[in-house]
Formats: C-alpha cells, sequence, structure tokens
C-alpha cells in the first residue's frame, strides 16, 4: 500500500561527497542526474545543472517522476553507498 505521507511529493537525491570513490557509474547510468564535477567527485544535476557545491540543501535535486527508478537503481548499484534518496 502506497505511504500516503509521500503523495504528491517528488523524490529529491543527493550524494554525500565525502563517500563517493569516484567510480563514475552514476553519471555512465544516468547522466541526466548525476555529473563529476572538477574535482572528480559525482553531483547531482538540477535541470541539467550540475550542483557541485557539496552538502546542504542546496546539493539536493528533485528527480523527475519518469527518473524515480532510474536513481533507484542508481542507489543500489553505487559502490560506496553515498547516492541519497529521500521520499
Ligand atoms: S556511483 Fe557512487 S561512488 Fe561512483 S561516482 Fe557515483 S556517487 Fe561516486
Amino acid at each position: 500500500m502506497p505511504d500516503p505521507t509521500k503523495k504528491g511529493r517528488p523524490m529529491r537525491i543527493w550524494i554525500d561527497q565525502s563517500e563517493c570513490q569516484n567510480s563514475g557509474l552514476c553519471e555512465e547510468e544516468a547522466p541526466q542526474l548525476f555529473g563529476i564535477g572538477n574535482d572528480f567527485f559525482a553531483y547531482v544535476r538540477r535541470d541539467g545543472q550540475l550542483l557541485d557545491q557539496p552538502g546542504g540543501e542546496d546539493s539536493q535535486a528533485e528527480v523527475p517522476e519518469h527518473l524515480a527508478e532510474l536513481a533507484e537503481f542508481c542507489a543500489k548499484a553505487c559502490p560506496a553507498s553515498c547516492i541519497h534518496l529521500i521520499g
């Protein structure tokens, strides 16, 4: 049964760069959601823009509904388990 508290709230995603192992897997699988910054750590994208300032609310991006399954797949596949989903 779906969680009624989640209704209407888009999933959000963020990466803990302090744990990222620079595998590049997330960007390879979902370049619409992830990218590698100049510091070689992975960051999420918001409207195509790389949010390359680590930490805090500003580094979270909403996941479009049609990419939610892909985001979940990437979070599970991340070798460092540092891709976090909210909602
Ligand atoms: S899959 Fe995980 S460890 Fe690899 S680059 Fe992405 S966030 Fe970093």
